[in-house]
């Protein structure tokens, strides 16, 4: 596995990922999705709504707007209880979470902390001119609560029974008061959740597929089996909402870490809601003719963790031979190709009157299809280089004998192996290669 600066420095270099605001100095733990970072966090997206949304028969989707009403964190429980214990360095005025450091000293100069204070992590904004109580509001902490807040909604327009879920992606914010290592802990992120609405009593059932399902959707994509275990959370770690709570971590370079925690929230969201709306969000079951209040499981992943997992997972250094008898190191991307931010680049062998033309032919035959790049600068040994660096699976050479034969090379990107297909015949090879 390589270390974060190796992973730093290659999302910087090849426009995967920039410091925000970088030319007046940067924006601390806030960072932007260069040219490929933004296709591969949409394929991440991508694979997760196909997998929890299209390919289920008991999912729909939501797009909830970030700004919500106050009350509904008030009656969540985030006003009062969303927050982390802050301590500050009497000397350096360092502040750290309590409970991230084992010291009772501070962890940078050795000086005196003060008590901890519970420091809420909503960003507060206001809404219209005034900027006052009745205009305030926050940015949403968790994509969650417009999930809640429409259950009526979904329920009523879907005609769903239970069990059924609402699956939503989107932007989060919280306050944090240590952030850092790169995209794992930034005040913006993006999440993607599942509230799961199940019958109580079938709650813990639910909890357990779900953990097994999240799961297998990290192998599925790619991420190695033993770099991924799941961390029962203990009593006094839950959530004010959460019964259970089941955190997937991964194996970062500096240790275990959260990207998705899977919670059994219990019906606490919906009755509080129920409570402060005065609005029934209760279900009717017809066979039972009765009324009650649904369990939900959450599970609930970030994006920019899952894609730093994904990115992580992938970084190979090989030594591979060279024309000449000898062995050069090439770094290479194992993306699956669902998640590859190109899926396939063409390349003319050399630049020349007569290749280059045909390589548009069979430029313009591939991209109506995929994601796909068209390279004819410098060597074909440093361009397989370069596609392998950022991931691309697939490289197509046309060389002169294209012009006879009408058939083209491509070479697989973790084999290294090449294969002579017609072109004719070139879509139907790359769908088999490509599609999953
Ligand atoms: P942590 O314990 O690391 O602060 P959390 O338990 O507060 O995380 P949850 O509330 O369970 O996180 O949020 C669900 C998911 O959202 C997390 O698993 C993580 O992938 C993502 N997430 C939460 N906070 C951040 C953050 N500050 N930056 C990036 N992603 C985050």
């Amino acid at each position: 596995m390589p270390d974060m600066e190796t992973i730093v420095s290659l999302a910087k270099r090849r426009g995967f990922i920039f410091q925000s605001s970088e030319i007046y100095g940067g924006l601390a733990s806030t960072w932007d999705y260069g040219p490929l970072g933004v296709e591969l966090k949409r394929n991440v997206k991508e694979a997760w709504w196909r997998t929890f949304v299209h390919q289920r028969d008991d999912m729909v989707g939501l797009d909830a707007s970030i700004l919500m009403a106050r009350q509904v964190w008030a009656a969540s429980g985030h006003e009062a209880g969303f927050s982390d214990p802050l301590v500050e360095c009497k000397s350096c005025h360092h502040r750290f979470r309590a409970d991230q450091i084992d010291t009772k000293a501070c962890p940078d100069c050795g000086g005196e902390l003060t008590q901890p204070r519970q420091f809420n992590l909503m960003f507060k904004t206001f809404l219209g001119p005034i900027e006052n109580a009745t205009a305030q509001t926050y940015l949403r902490p968790e994509t969650a609560q417009g999930i809640f807040v429409n259950f009526n909604n979904v329920l009523t327009t879907t005609r769903r029974k239970l069990p059924f879920g609402v699956a939503q992606i989107g932007k989060a914010f919280r306050n944090e008061i240590t952030v850092g290592n790169f995209i794992f802990r930034t005040r913006e992120f993006e999440q993607m959740e599942i509230e799961f609405f199940v019958k109580p009593g079938t709650d813990d059932e639910w909890h357990r597929r779900w953990i097994q399902d999240c799961m297998a959707w990290y192998t599925g994509l790619g991420i190695a089996p033993d770099h991924l275990h799941v961390r029962q959370h203990e009593a006094h770690e839950l959530s004010h909402y959460s019964k259970a709570t089941a955190d997937i971590e991964y194996a970062f370079p500096w240790g275990w870490g959260e990207i998705q925690g899977i919670a059994n929230r219990t019906d606490f969201d919906l009755k509080a809601h129920t409570k402060a709306s005065g609005k029934d969000l209760t279900y009717f079951d017809e066979e039972a003719k009765e009324h009650f209040t649904p369990y939900v499981i959450e599970p609930s992943a970030g994006v920019d963790r899952a894609l730093l997992a994904f990115l992580l997972d992938a970084y190979h250094e090989e030594d591979v031979p060279t024309a000449d008898g000898k062995s050069e190191r090439r770094v290479v991307l194992k993306l699956h190709p669902a998640l590859a931010p190109v899926k396939v680049a063409v390349l003319p062998l050399s630049r020349n009157e007569r290749l280059g033309p045909k390589a548009r032919e069979v430029y313009n035959l591939v991209r109506s299809n995929f994601v796909c790049q068209y390279d004819d600068a410098q060597s074909i040994g440093r361009r397989y280089r370069r596609q392998d660096e950022i991931g691309t699976p697939l490289c197509i050479t046309v060389d002169f004998q294209t012009i006879d034969d009408n058939a083209v090379t491509i070479r697989d990107r973790d084999t290294m192996r090449q294969e002579r297909i017609a072109i004719p015949m070139l879509a139907l090879a790359l769908h088999q290669r490509l599609d999953s």
